[in-house]
């Protein structure tokens, strides 16, 4: 047996081209994505280059704001006091993690809850948990779509969450466990006993703990849908926390890495950008 492939380039690509038609169809209003990146981190400024091109394909605007490695709090929380006033700005992603010394909270707490389109402000996640309209968090609502779009049950079948980062395994938990989905979840985590055990039970397994290849063959159940959020570096280059050879062999479905997850982080960063836009009233409901 061989998993189907959860081809996250080939939906990202398709939700830009959706997203493009939308914003054509209403006209082409100004639509804006800022982003603030610090220091030269080069993962982060390839991540951010591609958010601005793909920005560009969806018929958005975009504006990038850099600051040095150097850059104080006072300079940080300036830039982004500054896109938060600005009416040409619907939504604002702060690159993170920022430069070790900066207060990332007392950052995120400056966007303003409309324009938070990356989904981690206080704000953002308290109408998560309530059930409330709002921006959700990109990689968790990435996986969604993929769930989704390659027609994957939900309802009522057990779904693994490894990590618990507010960022990423956290709110897949609770997304996963809200009305409409319906999966009964588990979240592990580093110090969950028996990893294999806990996952061998399970239809669904997400990675995102960021250990290279954590998830091997003896951890799925054959049939199970996995997919893989983490990212490491390693000398043979990005690796997931799924190890793809192993498991796809006997997964029913699989996402690549890359390919997978990353490109649909992206794709939602400008879904929320366009919702962002709707909400601050530029563009109807
Ligand atoms: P994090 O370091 O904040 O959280 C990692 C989580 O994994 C923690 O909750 C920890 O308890 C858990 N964990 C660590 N070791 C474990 C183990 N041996 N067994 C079970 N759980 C373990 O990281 P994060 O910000 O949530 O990111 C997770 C991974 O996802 C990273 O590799 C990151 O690079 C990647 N990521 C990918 C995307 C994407 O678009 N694909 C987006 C964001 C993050």
């Amino acid at each position: 047996m061989t998993a189907t492939l959860m081809d996250g380039n080939l939906l990202r690509d398709e939700t830009v081209a959706r997203l493009r038609a939308e914003i054509e169809a209403l006209g082409n209003p100004h639509v804006c994505l800022a982003t603030v990146l610090v220091g030269d981190d080069r993962p982060s400024q390839i991540y951010v280059r591609n958010k601005h091109k793909k920005a560009a394909e969806a018929g958005m605007a975009s504006k990038h704001v850099e600051l040095p490695p150097t850059a104080t709090q006072a300079e940080v929380e300036a830039a982004v006091r500054e896109l938060a006033a600005d009416p040409t700005v619907h939504g604002i992603l702060v690159q993170l993690p920022l430069p070790a010394g900066l207060d990332e909270e007392a950052v995120l707490d400056l966007v303003p809850v409309d324009k938070d389109v990356d989904g981690l402000t206080e704000a953002s996640m308290g109408r998560l948990m309530r059930g409330r309209e709002g921006h959700v968090p990109c990689t968790p609502k990435g996986v969604l779509r993929l769930l989704e779009r390659y027609g994957i049950p939900t309802s009522g079948q057990r779904a693994v969450v490894i990590g618990r980062s507010s960022l990423v395994g956290l709110p897949l938990a609770v997304l996963l466990a809200r009305k409409g989905i319906d999966a009964t979840v588990t979240l592990a985590h580093s110090r969950t006993k028996d990893l294999v055990t806990v996952c061998r039970d399970a239809d669904i397994i997400i990675g995102a703990a960021g250990i290279a290849r954590l998830i091997t063959a003896e951890h799925v159940k054959p049939g199970a849908t996995v997919i893989d959020v983490g990212v490491s570096r390693t000398e043979a280059g990005i690796v997931g926390d799924v190890d793809f050879d192993s498991v796809q062999a006997i997964a029913g479905a699989i996402t690549p890495m890359p390919g997978g997850t990353g490109p649909m982080t992206i794709a939602c960063l400008l879904e929320n950008t366009l919702e962002a836009a709707r909400m601050l009233g530029t563009v109807p409901r």
